[in-house]
Parts: structure tokens; C-alpha cells; sequence
């Protein structure tokens, strides 16, 4: 099985080892660092991740020779150490419902995202319920509706155009009487005029929190991993108009960067509650430092 895995970072560094002589041994010199550098760089983990882990891998080992398979250890062992404090699943606490505020781009992956949560969310037996706060997108109600009838969770919606607030007040209000365990409240991700969706955000916290003084509970950030470097200003902008307390990576499935999850651990040190993997229901895994790092450097 090993054969059709792809080549992880350190295969196409190293990728002179052949299965004969697989300890080959080099000098880790300034041209060695240099090109683990440019690869680290190269899979988005940015420039002052990338220095700092080619230093400590360097650190003691300089103008020795040290074989492939060290490297891919040492380096692996560097990502998942910068990863374990950030792997955290989504805190719920008994405290009903507890509110999750899903926020992010526009095809970042938020719908699909919310539709995962809840099917794994009713799969372990919590009741939920779905607000479609995006009101300004029909399209974006209906896939989410569409997704709510998978998952078998109720979507609550408003007419376009109506105000999200008023919405994810009338959802606080149905799970409280409900008793529901969860409310996941989707919004607009509308970059373009960003004091707008700022207000729009602040204005449902408000609401939310005439309900329960606590909530929401969970802001979450959904990013698409195959925008590389791009995710890291989007914590940025997300990070000023909301209370952002956690990450959700969608599309690892189809992108060799995941290295920017590294860039992101290491800047923001934000938890990351789950990896998207794939287009279907099933495809929301937790995140897992070991076999990450062991993925990226292959
Ligand atoms: P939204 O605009 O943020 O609500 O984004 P959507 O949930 O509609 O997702 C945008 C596109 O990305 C859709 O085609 C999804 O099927 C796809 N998508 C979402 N998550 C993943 C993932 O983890 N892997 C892959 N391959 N595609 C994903």
C-alpha cells in the first residue's frame, strides 16, 4: 500500500532513497536546510514556521550525517508537536442549547459543514436544531435544507433578505422550549463590506444573548484548506468581526498544503475541532496531530 500513497514533503526531498538503500545518509548542511526550507515554504506552513522548524531539526546536528528516515522523524515529530495543543474536538456543556455560530467565506465549506456536525451530533444521540442565518443567499438556505434532511435535523429558515438576528432569535427560542441540545446557527460570508457583516454578527450575539448570557458558546471559523496562505488572513479579518474560539480545515482531501494548518497552530494557536475530508456526511473527521504530521511529511 505504501507504493500509492503520494510523496509527502520529505519523498520529494529525499526522494533519491530507493527501497535498496533506504538509510542513505547525508550531510545536513546549508544546501540540505535550504531545501527543506523551500519545501516547508512551499507546502504553506509559511516562512517563520518553516525557519524555526528547519532550525530545531538542524539544532544539534549540523555537518552530521544523518539518514532520510531521521529527518522524516524529527520532522514529523516537530509538526506534531506544534499541532497536539491545537487538536481539541468542539467543547459542548451541559448547559442547553449550547449555541455554535458558524462563520466563514462563502464556499469555504460552512453548509456542508453544519449538515456533518449534525448527522455525528445525532448519531451520538443530541437533538439539534440548524438556523439558516444566510438569509441573503436562497441558495445557500436551500443547501442547507437539503442537509438538515440528511442529518434529520430541522432547518429553521426566514425569507430572503429578512434579518439574520431575528431569525437566530426565534432558533434560541424554538431549542430552548425544545430542550434541544444543540444550535448551530449558520451566517452570511460576505467579505466585501466587512463593517456590514460585523454589525450583522454582532447584532445576532446580542440577540443570543437575551436568551442565554453565555451564548454562543462556540464560534466556529470553517477554512478551506486549498486556499493555502489565504486562510491565515482570514482568521485575521474573521478574528475582528467575530469572537472566533475554534477551526474547522475543510477540503484536506484535495490539497497537498495542509502545511497551513501548521502556519495557522503555530500563529493563532486557535483549536482545531475538525478536518473536512470529503463532500459527504461522513467525511468530518477529528483532528489528529500523529497522522498529520506523519501525512505531510510523508
Ligand atoms: P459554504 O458556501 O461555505 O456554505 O460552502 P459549502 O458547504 O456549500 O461548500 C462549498 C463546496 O465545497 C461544495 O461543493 C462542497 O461539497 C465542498 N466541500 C465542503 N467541504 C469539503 C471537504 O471537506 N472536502 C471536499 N473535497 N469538498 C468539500
Amino acid at each position: 500500500p505504501s507504493e500509492s500513497r503520494k510523496p509527502g514533503l520529505l519523498g520529494r526531498l529525499l526522494g533519491r532513497e530507493t527501497p535498496d538503500a533506504p538509510v542513505l545518509r547525508r550531510t545536513l548542511d546549508d544546501e540540505m536546510l535550504e531545501s527543506l526550507e523551500e519545501l516547508l515554504i512551499a507546502s504553506d506552513m509559511g516562512v517563520d514556521t518553516a525557519l524555526r522548524v528547519s532550525s530545531n531539526i538542524a539544532e544539534g546536528r549540523y555537518g552530521k550525517r544523518v539518514s532520510t528516515e531521521e529527518i522524516k522523524q524529527l520532522l514529523a515529530g516537530e509538526v506534531a508537536r506544534i499541532m497536539e495543543p491545537v487538536a481539541r474536538p468542539l467543547p459542548l456543556y451541559p448547559k442547553k442549547p449550547q449555541v455554535v455560530l458558524v462563520v466563514g467565506v462563502n464556499g469555504s465549506g460552512k453548509t456542508t459543514t453544519i449538515g456533518k456536525l449534525a448527522s455525528q451530533f445525532r448519531a451520538a444521540g443530541k437533538s439539534v436544531v440548524i438556523a439558516a442565518g444566510d438569509t441573503f443567499r436562497a441558495a445557500a438556505v436551500e443547501q442547507l435544507q437539503v442537509w438538515g434532511e440528511r442529518a434529520g435535523v430541522p432547518v429553521l429558515t426566514a425569507p430572503e433578505g429578512s434579518d439574520p438576528a431575528s431569525l437566530a432569535f426565534d432558533a434560541m427560542t424554538k431549542a430552548q422550549a425544545e430542550g434541544a441540545d444543540l444550535l448551530m446557527i449558520d451566517t452570511a460570508g460576505r467579505l466585501q463590506n466587512r463593517q456590514d457583516l460585523m454589525e450583522e454578527l454582532a447584532k445576532i450575539v446580542r440577540v443570543i444573548r437575551k436568551k442565554d448570557p453565555d451564548a454562543p458558546h462556540n464560534t466556529l471559523l470553517v477554512l478551506d484548506a486549498t486556499t493555502g496562505q489565504n486562510a491565515l488572513n482570514q482568521v485575521d479579518i474573521f478574528r475582528q468581526v467575530a469572537d472566533v474560539s475554534g477551526l474547522v480545515m475543510t477540503k484536506l482531501d484535495g490539497t497537498a498544503k495542509g502545511g497551513v494548518l501548521v502556519a495557522l497552530a503555530d500563529r493563532f494557536g486557535l483549536p482545531i475541532h475538525a478536518i473536512g475530508v470529503g463532500e459527504q456526511i461522513d467525511d468530518l473527521a477529528p483532528f489528529d496531530p500523529e497522522e498529520f504530521a506523519a501525512a505531510l511529511t510523508g
